[in-house]
């Protein structure tokens, strides 16, 4: 089994550290009145391609997730706040994600992950799926988590090694290592 040290690895936030996708249904719920769509009708990472919803509605929720977590009562996964705690006791914690502004999201994390010094959280915002591998390889990470197929196989790519977070919509067969929770992560690391 593949054994982790905790400076080897970085986290994309949503869909890995963040439930962002129970936040999408929620709001959807309250306050488009939308009580109709549920996790496993979410097949594809772009919401459009799956969900019978207007764009714009779509767009208005993403757009309530990017810049309000508090707001919307954004949780964590189960599981993740113990064992991100655990690995800031060895090595800064590392996010990197897509979000076009890292503010809210990082005062989030500082938030949920109370016991851990906010200097130790470290959170770089690409604004773009593609920009990720080339943080990567700046901070020579080795492994990192994340919910996005065709992100995983690019960074596959460039010789990184994908942990794909297993979700409805990012099914089928692949060469990366997939995890159902945050305890099977927990287990992969090296202390
Ligand atoms: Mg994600």
């Amino acid at each position: 089994m593949v054994k982790i040290k905790p400076d080897q690895i970085a986290f994309d936030i949503d869909g890995v550290v963040a439930d962002t996708m129970s936040a999408f249904l929620r709001i959807a719920r309250d306050e488009f009145g939308i009580s109709t769509i549920k996790k496993e009708h979410i097949t594809s990472y772009w919401l459009e391609d799956c969900l019978n919803l207007d764009e714009q509605i779509i767009k208005a929720i993403i757009d309530r997730i990017l810049t309000d977590p508090f707001g919307i009562d954004l949780t964590p996964m189960d599981g993740a706040v113990e064992v991100l705690t655990v690995m800031a006791s060895y090595s800064p914690l590392r996010f990197i994600t897509a979000r076009p502004t890292k503010g809210p999201i990082k005062e989030w994390l500082e938030t949920v992950l109370a016991t851990v010094p906010a200097k130790r959280i470290q959170v770089i915002a690409t604004g773009k799926h593609e920009i990720k591998v080339e943080v990567l390889k700046e901070l020579e990470i080795e492994f990192f988590v994340e919910d996005h197929l065709e992100t995983c196989q690019t960074i596959w790519n460039h010789g990184i090694k994908a942990i794909v977070y297993d979700h409805p919509w990012n099914q089928g067969s692949v060469p990366f290592i997939r995890i159902r929770n945050w305890q099977e992560l927990g287990q992969m690391l090296r202390l």
